[in-house]
């Protein structure tokens, strides 16, 4: 059983990281922390489902030919890449926070249809808008 406040401490960062870090990032470093996270929670499960497959991410890119979506920059898979380019952030057109509302189905928020690749700055500025 997790606390209300632990429930709101993880809700609340994963608001903040959701426009800065990979997914998979996110979820090694919240599985690896202290949190007493229990695999049927339902804040485990939807830490899990926000995961963006690397084959996701693959097609994501090779459809808009590794730029960014909205400004055309040059974008590369990871970090660890040594290609040129930013990194690229995998983004929810109809964001992962507003799922409920998704079109196609909450259990469908994460199809190719509903992903594209931006570049930091375009994410972040996205994610600024959605919050206002
Ligand atoms: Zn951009």
């Amino acid at each position: 059983m997790v606390s209300e406040t632990l429930k709101n401490l993880i809700s609340e960062v994963i608001n903040l990281r959701e426009n800065y870090l990979y997914e998979e990032e996110f979820i090694a470093k919240e599985l690896n922390s202290n949190y007493a996270v229990q695999p049927k929670d339902h804040l485990y499960l939807s830490l899990i489902n926000r995961t963006i497959s690397r084959e996701a991410r693959y097609e994501v890119l090779k459809r808009q030919r590794w730029r960014c979506n909205f400004c055309h920059k040059t974008l590369k898979m990871s970090k660890y890449s040594d290609w040129a380019g930013e990194t690229a952030h995998i983004d929810h057109i109809h964001p992962y926070s507003k799922r409920d509302s998704y079109v196609n189905g909450v259990q469908n928020i994460n199809e190719l249809s509903n992903l594209q690749a931006l570049c930091p700055e375009c994410n972040l500025k996205k994610g600024k808008k959605e919050v206002n």
